[in-house]
């Protein structure tokens, strides 16, 4: 079964839209990837169960994607299905506290409302792009703060159990990682807000946005820090004691503002990025004996 077959099957009969042979670099903040065999927005939950019955019936492989700004996505790009959620899931609505939000709402809007309403407990995500769903995902945020912290619980998607509600303390939240399953879709979190004094979250929000400016190159796509930070270290500064601030492959470039930024100065290839996240592991391994974990997700390699 071609996925050309499996796109004739969910043409027309979507709320959202399939297409084949999507141009991943669309799709992803750092402007590289190649094509992916399908590309499929979910509407709603009627579209979600439909698509995942045809493409488990055609053994498809598939793999979730919200803004991309994760994500370094192959050259070769992606012999599989690419889900990303639409519409119904972009709604949110408060119940008291309980900010009720759909996973693919923009992190920026969450926060943008929270600042509105005089809800603290989000101001550490300000500035970071992506939607709920990858935040919650890669349980973003800073080395102090990330989004697993102000979950009530989680609605998610899981191929073998279908639709699972899970309590924020039932998940193991940690530094960029979320104890989420590869396969498991989240559709939906609780969010609880604390009422907060406007002045004080303003100013919170600012000073962070004015630390972005001025410490990451935000004029070059990119997918943000490339490595996790080690324990007591930071990635950024290992990259940079090694001597490769400004290192260039190809179209990518070690960003000269921030160590742990890659960017595509323009025609970058996926293999770039790839050629110097090894070179830059291996330097900091020779030199301080520290693996760097990636923190950027790979698709299609
Ligand atoms: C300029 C810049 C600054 C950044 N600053 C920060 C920062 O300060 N802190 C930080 O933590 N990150 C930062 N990031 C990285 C990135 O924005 C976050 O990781 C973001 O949360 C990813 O969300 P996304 O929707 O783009 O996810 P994607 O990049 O599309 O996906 C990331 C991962 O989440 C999974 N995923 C996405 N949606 C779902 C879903 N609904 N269900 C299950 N899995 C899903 C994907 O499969 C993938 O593995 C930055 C990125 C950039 C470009």
């Amino acid at each position: 079964m071609s996925a050309f077959d499996i796109y004739c099957e969910l043409d027309g009969a979507l709320d959202g839209s399939v297409s084949c042979d999507e141009r991943m670099s669309r799709h992803a903040t750092f402007h590289i990837g190649g094509p992916a065999s399908l590309f499929i927005e979910c509407a709603s939950m009627a579209d979600l169960t439909l698509v995942m019955s045809v493409l488990e019936k055609h053994s498809m492989p598939w793999s979730i994607i919200g803004k991309g700004s994760n994500l370094l996505i192959s050259d070769a790009g992606c012999r599989s299905a690419i889900i990303t959620l639409g519409k119904e899931f972009k709604k949110s609505a408060f119940v008291d506290t309980t900010l009720v939000a759909g996973a693919g709402i923009a992190l920026s809007s969450i926060v943008q409302e929270a600042f509105k309403l005089g809800y603290s407990g989000f101001e550490f995500a300000v500035g970071i792009p992506g939607t709920l769903g990858g935040a919650l995902f890669m349980n973003a945020g800073t080395r102090t703060e990330w989004v697993g912290s102000v979950v009530e619980a989680i609605t998610l998607y899981s191929p073998e159990e279908g639709l699972v509600r899970r309590r924020g303390e039932e998940i193991p939240w940690s530094y960029r990682k979320s104890g989420i399953m590869r396969g498991e879709i989240i559709l939906e979190a609780e969010l609880s807000m604390k009422p907060g004094d406007i002045g004080s979250i303003r100013a919170k929000m600012e000073a962070s946005l004015s630390r972005r400016k001025k410490s990451q190159p935000l004029s070059f796509p990119s997918a943000g820090s490339v490595f996790k930070n080690p324990p007591d270290e930071s990635a950024g500064k290992l990259i940079e004691s090694v001597g490769l601030k400004g290192y260039r492959c190809g179209g990518a470039q070690i960003s000269e503002m921030h160590a742990n930024f890659i960017v595509n100065t323009g025609n970058a290839k996926a293999q770039d990025v790839v050629d110097l996240i090894v070179l830059a592991r291996n330097r900091v391994k020779e030199v301080y004996g520290i693996e760097l974990q990636p923190e950027v997700q790979f698709l299609g390699f």
